[in-house]
C-alpha cells in the first residue's frame, strides 16, 4: 500500500499554470472563532449575491474537523434551509463519507461562496473574490489535515490553477501545511453515475490519509 509521502505532489508540479486573479478584496475583521466569524457573514453586503440570498450557507460541522471539504456555493434547498449539502447530493456525499469509514460529523463543510448566485448559475470571480477571505479565515480557524475541494470551482480556487478537475481528481496535492485531494462535485454524478466510482475511490483516499494521520500522531504521542 502507497504511503502518504508516495502518494503525495507537491502542488506546482501538478497543478498547472495559475490563472490571473482580481484585486483583493477588502480585508474582513479578524475573528478568533467560528461562530465570530458566522455573525460577519451573516451581515455581509461585499458582493450583490447579498441581494438575493435568502439565507447565507455559513457551513456546518466539527469546529475542530481533521477534514475540510469545499464545495462551490449554495444551491436552492441550501439557500432556504441556510445548511449546505441537503438534498440528493448532500445523501450522496454522507454515503461517500460511510464508505470511507467517516461521519459527516468527522467533517466540516463549506462552501467557496456563502450565498447561492441566482439559478445556481456560476460563481463569477468578482463573488469569489469577495467571499474567499471568509473562507480562508474558516480554514484558519479549523486547522485541518486535509481539504478535499469538490468540482472545478472550488479546486481551482485552492489550487489557484486553471487546469481541470478531470486532471487534478484523485490527486494529493500538498499546499502549505494543508493536503489538498480534489474530487467530482457529488452533484455531478447524479447526473453522471460514471463518477460514482471515482468519487467513492476519492472519499477512501482520504479516509486512509486521515487514519495514517493519526496513528503517526499516537505513535508520536506514545514515545
Ligand atoms: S457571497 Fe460571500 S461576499 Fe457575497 S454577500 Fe454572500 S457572504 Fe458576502
Amino acid at each position: 500500500m502507497k504511503s502518504e509521502k508516495d502518494i503525495v505532489t507537491k502542488h506546482m508540479q501538478h497543478a498547472g499554470p495559475r490563472p490571473e486573479r482580481t484585486a483583493p478584496a477588502n480585508p474582513i475583521a479578524p475573528a478568533e472563532t467560528l461562530e465570530e466569524l458566522r455573525e460577519q457573514v451573516e451581515g455581509c453586503t461585499r458582493c450583490d449575491l447579498c441581494e438575493t440570498r435568502t439565507n447565507i450557507v455559513f457551513g456546518d460541522g466539527d469546529p475542530h474537523a481533521r477534514i475540510l471539504v469545499i464545495g462551490e456555493a449554495p444551491g436552492k434547498n441550501e439557500d432556504a434551509q441556510g445548511v449546505p449539502f441537503v438534498g440528493a447530493a448532500g445523501k450522496f456525499l454522507n454515503e461517500l463519507l460511510e464508505d470511507a469509514g467517516l461521519a459527516r460529523e468527522d467533517i466540516f463543510i463549506a462552501n467557496v461562496l456563502k450565498c447561492r448566485p441566482p439559478e445556481n448559475r456560476n460563481p463569477q470571480a468578482a463573488e469569489i473574490e469577495a467571499c474567499a477571505p471568509y473562507l480562508r479565515a474558516q480554514t484558519k480557524i479549523i486547522d485541518p489535515d486535509v481539504i478535499v475541494t469538490l468540482g472545478n470551482f472550488a479546486t481551482q480556487f485552492i489550487l489557484r490553477t486553471n487546469t481541470g478537475i478531470t486532471k487534478l481528481r484523485g490527486t494529493v496535492q500538498e499546499v502549505g501545511r494543508f493536503l489538498v485531494l480534489p474530487t467530482f462535485h457529488p452533484a455531478a454524478a447524479i447526473y453522471d453515475r460514471s463518477k460514482r466510482d471515482v468519487l467513492i475511490a476519492d472519499f477512501q483516499q482520504v479516509g486512509a490519509i486521515v487514519r495514517d494521520r493519526m496513528a503517526a500522531r499516537q505513535e508520536d504521542t506514545a514515545h
